[in-house]
């Protein structure tokens, strides 16, 4: 009860937002479900020029993703973007558009940063604030990988807790927010979240292919249709146990993992032709590597070389999370404590960590 009424008074008093109040600003991404906007408020101009907020005017999968960024906001704010608001907004011109809003974390993605020549020193330089000037070369690369991995996955290992799966974990959906130096998840748009059964119902259209786990479905195909929500807050502990459903992010962050690793599998047709290969290997990373490694070429031989430094647990961790069946897949909380972490990572200058 006191939990409500914390909720309802912070509610309460948190700003609140109508259409108006707004500036759209550069377009900042496009899909099926919706729009997405930087934007500043009209009456308070920002001292940036292009606006301090984030705006996206959703479809009907809006309302998933408001209740998703409440729930994130309350229970593990530092996992993904700084959530302000959500709301419904209707016109007789375009009907009815969700409409959420989210701060500024910063300029570039995850994707931005590993399409560039210069991925992992441009990270390196963000998350520590400074050029480093020490000698480039492959312990230092791994050790700036492994900072991203470990923030990565602290990231999922507080959605995972709260319940919630993201199911489209991918580098665009990574932000590096400037404030705390740090990588957040952002776009709860296909999330599901267990506990309360909301969007329950696996919607495998919403899931990009090129990050998605072979199963495809969260749960299997065995679970009955969604009970309803009281029924669902008591058996999902169980079903979560059965199914392992946050299994299926940690399939796409191993990915991740893989790609930044691998140059060759950073772009769109190098990955996708990774996931053919493995699929012929039937899911099995060491079979793949067995297969390619014979006749591979420099920098193919250097992603393997990176993987293999401290007797080899960055390949360790990275075929724990590259599995075919989920259940043999770590957990985020698992990988966290994998002696890959061990080494020092980078040292984060932010007031967060
Ligand atoms: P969708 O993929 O459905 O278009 P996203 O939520 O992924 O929508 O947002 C699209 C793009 O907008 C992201 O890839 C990112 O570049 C940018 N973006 C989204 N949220 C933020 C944020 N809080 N801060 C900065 N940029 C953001
Ligand atoms: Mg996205």
């Amino acid at each position: 009860f006191d939990m409500f009424i914390l909720a309802f008074v912070e509610r309460l008093f948190r700003p609140t937002y109508r259409k108006d109040d707004f500036v759209l600003g550069k377009k900042l991404g496009e899909g099926a479900f919706g729009v997405v906007y930087r934007v500043s408020l009209a009456k308070k101009p920002s001292s940036k020029k292009e606006g301090d907020l984030v705006l996206k005017k959703a479809t009907e999968y809006g309302a998933v993703e408001i209740w998703m960024n409440e729930r994130v906001r309350r229970a593990c704010a530092n996992s993904c973007a700084d959530f302000l608001y959500g709301f419904l907004e209707t016109s007789p011109k375009k009907g009815a558009e969700y409409w959420l809003l989210w701060r500024f974390e910063g300029e570039v993605t995850l994707s931005d940063l590993m399409l560039s020549k210069e991925f992992p020193y441009n990270v390196e330089t963000m998350i520590t604030g400074k050029v480093q000037d020490s000698p480039k070369g492959l312990e230092r690369e791994n050790r700036i990988i492994q900072t991203i991995m470990r923030q990565l996955l602290f990231a999922l290992d507080g959605l995972h807790s709260t319940g919630i799966v993201h199911r489209d974990i991918k580098p665009q959906n990574i932000i590096f927010s400037e404030g705390s130096r740090t990588f957040k998840i952002i776009d709860l748009g296909a999330a599901a979240d267990l506990r309360v059964g909301i969007n329950y119902i696996p919607k495998e259209f919403l899931l990009d292919p090129r990050y998605a786990a072979p199963e495809q479905y969260i749960m299997s195909t065995q679970t009955p249709s969604a009970p309803s929500a009281p029924v669902a807050t008591a058996l999902s502990p169980v079903l979560w146990q059965m199914n392992l459903p946050d299994r299926f992010d940690i399939y796409s962050a191993g990915l991740i993992f893989l790609q930044m690793a691998f140059p060759a599998l950073r772009t769109d047709s190098g990955l996708i032709q990774f996931n053919r290969q493995l699929k012929r290997c039937d899911y099995d990373l060491d079979a793949w590597r067995k297969s390619v490694e014979p006749r591979a070429g420099l920098e193919l031989r250097r992603g393997f070389e990176l993987l293999d430094l401290d007797g080899g647990i960055g390949w360790e961790l990275l075929t724990s999370m590259v599995r075919y069946k989920a259940r043999q897949r770590t957990s985020a909380k698992a990988a966290l404590a994998h002696p890959y972490f061990d080494r020092e990572g980078l040292l984060v200058l932010s007031f967060m960590q």
